[in-house]
This record gives C-alpha cells, structure tokens and sequence, in this order.
C-alpha cells in the first residue's frame, strides 16, 4: 500500500466522501448501524487517539473496520458488532481500507431491510 500525502491524501479523502454520502444516501438505515457500532468500539475500546495506528507509528485518528468476511463467506459488511473487528489507524492507513469498503458497498446490492 503506497502511502497518501499532501494532495494525493485530500483527493483519497474527497472521494471516501463522496462513496460515503452515496451510500448513506441508499441505505439511511444501515448509515445508522454504522454509526451505533462506532459508538460502541468507542464505549468499549476508547477513542482512536488514545492509539498508535496499527499500520505505522502515528497517532490513530479513526476506527476503522478491517474485517470484509463473514462466517456465511465473503462479504462486505458496512459495520461489525464486534468492537475488536475495529482497527484504530491514522488518517492516511484508514482512508484506502474505507474507500475499498464503500466501493465495494455502493457496487453490491446491500439489502438494508434484513436489519
Ligand atoms: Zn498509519
């Protein structure tokens, strides 16, 4: 994985965005999930920057979920209700893993309604 600087970063930031209002967009209810998960690896685990990023030496900025299978097979899942599925990494680790995820969920046809 090459690591993101200066604009190379503001644009990978831009674009998570981006793939992140799309898919909140289409799936309002899971985006809650998302966000009730975050705040339970929160409750249990602390903030992020409590952390050294898990990829280098930086301070953690984020949580970020790392995990992309699940016991039934591959999968894409948007959120784990598992808080140790949960990696805290800095900005420029955590923005390729979420890109990656948010493609992956904007392309698949997520069905929010077994929720
Ligand atoms: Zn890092």
């Amino acid at each position: 994985m090459s690591e993101l600087s200066g604009k190379a970063l503001r644009d990978a930031i831009e674009e998570r965005d981006r793939l992140l209002t799309q898919w909140t967009r289409k799936y309002p209810r899971a985006a809650k999930d998302v966000v009730a998960a975050l705040r339970k690896v929160r409750f249990f685990r602390g903030d992020p920057d409590e952390y050294t990023c898990t990829m280098c030496e930086e301070q953690a900025v984020e949580w970020v979920l790392t995990d992309i299978t699940e016991v039934e097979g591959p999968a894409v899942l948007p959120y784990s209700d598992d808080v140790n599925a949960y990696e805290p990494l800095c900005t420029p680790h955590a923005i390729p893993v979420c890109e990656e995820r948010l493609g992956a969920l904007n392309a698949w046809r997520f069905d929010s309604a077994t929720y």
